[in-house]
């Protein structure tokens, strides 16, 4: 009987197939949901079902298209915008916002609306990436989506989702927006040292107006409740960086606006726990839950 032999030859062929079906097939990547935990994945595929809870379709009809969830109380009072997955490699964001969908679901809001976009650069997230790519002669921060705001209409990608969410912040009179995001390093752990990056894991950051200065009070006291006297607590930090989200809701709306920053050194679960427990209290603050 012949044995059948596996040369090496084959088997590079192979692998390099298997390489090259993963790096130039994001859906599947989409269909599998393998981006995300086992918990977010049950609610990805409840949620992008549910028409119901789907306001809009930023980007509708192309590659980049992602939905806008509406929690709506039906009693007036304030919209708050909570956008997850900015940054495709900063997956506490995007599941926090995954995981608020079914909070939200099962627990009646008080008054005003929640809007939710919980993978705003989605072909990042499948990727694990900070940015999309884009056309060489381009200054690469065009692909990051927290680079483009306020957006513009025909531009690039990811500027004319920044141009969709500022759209919708116009239209709906958003009050309150939060921008889920994590940095590699602890803010705390380096901000007395000038010559190096300056990470700003555990921070709020926000664009300065009256009650934006009051929310990140409360907002930072109660997640430092439980945490000991250490780099792992949060600060308030001003001025996002020009041209992100919570700057330009800021800049252009008066309202108050955070990136929201946890800390990619610590547990995913607890990363999101924090993540989930800043919108918690803010939405309280408010009076929406
Ligand atoms: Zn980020």
């Amino acid at each position: 009987m012949k044995k059948f032999k596996f040369s090496s030859r084959y088997f590079s062929a192979l692998l390099l197939t298997v390489l090259f079906l993963l790096s130039n097939n994001p859906k599947s990547f989409s269909q599998t949901n393998e981006y995300l935990t086992t918990e977010s994945r049950k609610i990805h595929d409840q949620f992008w079902a549910a028409d119901s809870l789907i306001f809009d379709q930023m980007m509708e009809g192309t590659d980049f298209q992602t939905p806008v969830f509406i929690f709506d109380s039906k009693i007036e009072g304030p919209a708050v915008l909570i956008i997850g997955g900015t940054h495709g490699n900063e997956p506490a964001g995007f599941e926090a916002a995954h995981r608020l969908l079914k909070l939200f679901f099962s627990n009646k809001i008080l008054k005003g609306k929640i809007f939710i976009i919980p993978e705003s650069n989605k072909n990042a997230a499948y990727k694990n990436k900070r940015r999309i790519p884009v056309p060489d002669s381009v200054d690469k921060e065009m692909g990051n989506l927290n680079r483009c705001y306020p957006g513009e209409k025909n531009g690039l990608p990811m500027q004319q989702m920044a141009f969709e969410i500022t759209r919708l912040i116009k239209k709906e009179n958003i009050s309150l927006v939060l921008d889920l995001h994590e940095s590699p390093r602890y803010h705390l752990e380096s901000v007395n040292k000038k010559d190096e990056y300056h990470g700003l894991g555990q921070t709020l950051i926000y664009t300065v107006n009256e009650r934006a200065v009051w929310l990140g009070m409360v907002a930072v006291d109660f997640l430092n409740e439980n945490i000991p006297q250490g780099i792992k607590r949060f600060t308030l930090v001003e001025q996002p960086i020009k041209h992100s989200c919570a700057w330009s809701a800021g800049e252009n709306f008066n309202i108050p606006a955070f990136t929201v920053e946890t800390c990619r050194k610590l547990p995913l679960e607890e990363r999101i726990e924090y993540q989930i427990k800043t919108v918690i209290v803010m939405l309280k603050e408010e009076g929406i839950i």
